[in-house]
């Protein structure tokens, strides 16, 4: 592990995120079809009065999957329940939670590919037919028994849909992928969240802002945040573009959004095994980090650039990726 946290790490969580997080489709920035299916979605649902259908959320960490759960909640008009996978240990640990549920309320389960197996399959019934069937004791004596559950709707977020059993994903009737997002997007979510925290920056310092982010939203505000403390440090009450200009410096961010570790990976590759194929493993061992950050955290950006591709035999840099650290392939 580095030592010093990482910055451009999206699974850092937020600080203050609860004001900056939008609550309604409408402050939800891009994504427009994505948003479009989901409010046809949800006035259906609204309109029979059922339960909308459970939907599985993909992408890498700080896309929106946590927002976009809050926001069918409150577009619902329901009840927003969160929890993770994580923290689901026993099927007990899911039952309390399940039996808990008022109807037609949200319940979001975070990480949903960490869910061990025996809990996974409390929720296969559950899902299907709002039953939960638990077993009471144990050995000869056990038995088991059915309860209802009123009608809920499971939305689950996952960084990795390969993970996630069949049986599983089969059950949710609506499957959104998010992806990464455009600068333009970024810069227009820097801008409002600007507004919110009461500090203002012009178009060409969002976009320069926007395109060190990594595609992502969190990372968009919180460079957004860093900028506005050294601003502050300034005692300008504006970001300029020489403030951000300090920040992305003294953060070692550099014009495409990559940071010393990002660099570090695509020289280990490099240098170290002559531009690759090389295994994760052998990676993960070089950097210090584990084989999942690097997994779901540095690579989708680094291939969503061009830089790295993975194939079956292992990571190779690309022209690109060469080019990036000043070298020839
Ligand atoms: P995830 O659950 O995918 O890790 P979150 O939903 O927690 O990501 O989003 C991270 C942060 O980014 C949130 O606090 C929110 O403020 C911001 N955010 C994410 N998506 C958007 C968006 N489309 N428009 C505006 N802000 C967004």
């Amino acid at each position: 592990m580095h030592n010093t946290e990482r910055f451009l790490d999206p699974n850092i969580p937020d600080e203050l995120s609860v004001s900056i997080r939008p609550k309604t489709l409408a402050d939800f920035i891009g994504h427009e079809g994505l948003k479009q299916n989901l409010s046809v979605f949800i006035s259906g649902a609204k309109n029979r009065g059922e339960a909308m259908d459970h939907v599985l959320l993909y992408g890498p960490p700080g896309l929106g999957k946590t927002t976009l759960a809050h926001i069918v909640a409150n577009e619902l008009g329901t009840n927003f329940r969160a929890t993770s996978a994580p923290m689901l240990t026993k099927q007990g640990d899911l039952a309390a939670i399940l039996t808990s549920l008022e109807p037609m309320d949200v319940l979001f389960i975070d990480e949903i590919h960490r869910l061990p197996t025996a809990i996974e399959e409390v929720l296969y019934s559950a899902m299907e037919d709002f039953k939960l069937d638990i077993m009471l004791g144990e050995g000869p004596s056990a038995k088991s028994v059915r309860i209802d559950l009123p009608p809920f709707t499971l939305v689950g977020a996952t960084t990795r849909t390969g993970l996630l059993s069949n049986p599983l994903r089969d059950r949710f009737g609506i499957d959104l992928r998010l992806s990464f997002y455009s600068p333009e997007d970024l810069a227009k979510i820097i801008t409002r969240s600007a507004n919110i925290l009461g500090t203002t920056i012009d178009l060409d310092g969002a976009l320069m802002l926007a395109k060190s982010a990594r595609g992502t939203p969190r990372i968009a505000n919180r460079l957004l945040k860093r900028a506005r403390d050294f601003a502050a440090a300034l005692n300008k009450k504006d970001i300029s573009a020489d403030t951000i200009k300090t920040t992305l410096f003294q953060l070692h961010i550099d014009g495409a959004g990559l940071d010393e570790i990002d660099r570090e990976y695509l020289n280990t590759i490099i240098k170290h095994y002559a531009g690759g194929p090389v295994g994760i493993e052998n990676i993960a061992a070089a950097l210090s980090e584990p084989a999942d950050t690097i997994e779901d955290v540095i690579e989708p950006y680094l291939m969503q650039l061009g830089l790295v591709q993975r194939t079956p035999r292992g990571r190779i840099a690309t022209a690109a990726g060469y080019k990036h650290l000043g070298l020839e392939k």
